[in-house]
């Protein structure tokens, strides 16, 4: 038996099913500032019903609809429609890598006005606001529960949904590294390389490529990087921020410095890292990521945020040190339990 198998119960899967075979319209939904993950278990599970024959909208609740660069490669782009032409009382509304009615974002009161709402998550956190639950914390990614989903329902996973299946999977397990990374997480890829789909393809597209203006940007995050060794109950801090002017000087879009912070986390000497990322409102946007001493989820969670033990944010409207001084004293151990992983010991110098 598989780990979804044991963590969401047949009644919901059958529940989930009926509710998806019965639907006239589909109106699907991930969170906002869409991330690998959230896009992919959408497109994948709305490209697989599309093509079923279902009719299909599938939207994101931010104020302009735009994906990710990193993402404009997944396919069913074509489903999207603008929150103006989203069905204002879905008679099934499916929401995907969302923990909360709010992560919603400006489709959060179409949930809260669909008939039926299905909650497809992996967030231990995930506070089940809809009628129908597939949520499952032993999942490495969204997508895995969508994989088991599309086979329940009886559908095929072409290359088309495999690639968007594999996009959640390789982002959410950082390629494999992470601590999530379960055997089931590796067989899931397995079975999606059958499709034909090309690794290396998803890869470059998602890590190995950016505009020359990233380079000055991170160049200029890098510099002002500040580890605080005393910090996270003497376990260390390393943080930084990118902001709106860095942006403009350079003439960078936001999407594109998600990945500042698998840079900063790389420190030895930190078991916290976060990266404070202005957006183009002015609003701040904190990436946290821990090595498994700190539970930044629950620091996050404090702040209105929230995420995974290990890699969590939250929303700010506060000035940099602001935010930093709200959230140094929430950075504390005790050890996660059950430990995840056993830190490695710090490098000693020769
Ligand atoms: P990232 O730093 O990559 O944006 O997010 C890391 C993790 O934290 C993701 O799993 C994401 O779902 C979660 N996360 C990031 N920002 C927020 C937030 O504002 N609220 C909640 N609930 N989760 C967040
Ligand atoms: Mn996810």
């Amino acid at each position: 038996m598989t780990a979804i198998e044991t963590a969401i119960g047949e009644p919901d899967w059958r529940r989930a099913a009926d509710l998806i075979h019965g639907a006239g319209t589909l109106a699907l939904a991930c969170h906002v500032s869409p991330d690998g993950d959230a896009l992919g278990s959408m497109l994948g599970l709305g490209l697989a019903l599309a093509r079923s024959g279902k009719k299909v909208v599938a939207s994101f609740g931010d104020r302009v609809l735009e994906v990710p660069r990193l993402l404009r490669f997944l396919p069913g782009q074509d489903l999207l429609v603008k929150a103006a032409a989203y069905p204002a009382e879905p008679d099934l509304m499916i929401t995907f890598d969302a923990s909360t009615m709010e992560r919603l974002g400006l489709l959060a009161p179409h949930a809260g006005k669909a008939r039926e709402l299905v909650v497809i998550d992996h967030h231990v956190s995930n506070t089940r606001f809809g009628t129908a639950h597939l949520v499952d914390p032993s999942a490495a990614s969204t997508t895995m529960v969508v994989e088991e989903l599309i086979h329940r329902l009886g559908l095929p996973v072409d290359r088309s949904v495999a690639t968007c299946l594999y996009a959640g999977l390789v982002t959410d397990t950082g390629s494999f590294r992470h601590s999530v990374t379960t055997p089931a997480a590796h067989a899931m890829a397995g079975r999606l390389l059958e499709t034909g789909l090309r690794p290396e393809e998803l890869a470059r597209e998602l890590w190995d490529r950016s505009p020359y203006a990233y380079l000055r940007v991170l160049g200029a995050a890098l510099g002002r990087a500040t580890l605080e060794p005393d910090a996270a109950g003497g376990h260390g801090l390393v943080w930084t921020f990118v902001s709106r002017a860095d942006r403009a000087a350079e003439g960078l879009p936001y999407d594109e410095v998600e990945g500042v912070i698998d840079v900063v986390r790389r420190v030895d000497e930190a078991e916290v890292a976060v990266v404070l990322k202005e957006d183009d409102d002015g609003g701040w946007n904190v990436s946290t990521r821990s090595k498994g001493v700190v539970d930044v989820a629950r620091a996050c969670a404090a702040l209105g945020g929230g995420g995974h033990a290990r890699a969590a944010g939250f929303s700010s409207a506060l000035a940099v040190p602001d935010t930093m001084a709200a959230l140094r004293p929430l950075l504390t151990p005790p050890l996660l339990t059950p430990p995840l992983l056993t830190p490695p010991p710090p490098r000693t110098e020769p």
